[in-house]
């Protein structure tokens, strides 16, 4: 299956609403997002684990951008400039903070 967005608002500057064409509706931070942001600077290309420091990232982040990247990501531009990472649909899907996608996550 795979995860498409039936639509995307921007909550204010500071966060970022997915509805997905399932029903599930996902609301991340602008500074969740920068945590996970998944390009070459913040995530080790081989071994996949983050360098980025999320402590580092200000609290009070926001977005600057939102941005369609084909039609099957986000791209966006964050206060701090930092905008080099590709959000791709599965992997927005994969972070979902909610609860009940936390919860069927499992302990890690
Ligand atoms: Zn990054
Ligand atoms: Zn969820």
């Amino acid at each position: 299956m795979t995860n498409q967005p039936a639509s995307i608002k921007k909550k204010g500057n500071r966060e970022l609403q997915i509805a997905w064409q399932d029903d599930h509706v996902s609301l991340y931070s602008f500074r969740f997002l920068r945590q996970n942001c998944p390009c070459a600077t913040c995530v080790d290309e081989w071994t996949k684990k983050k360098i980025l420091d999320e402590e580092k990232v200000p609290l009070d982040l926001w977005g600057l951008k939102v941005e369609f990247v084909g039609n099957y990501a986000l791209h966006f531009t964050f206060s701090d400039r930092h905008g080099s990472g590709i959000y791709h649909f599965d992997h927005l899907r994969a972070i979902c903070p909610c609860n009940s996608c936390r919860a069927a996550e499992g302990p890690s």
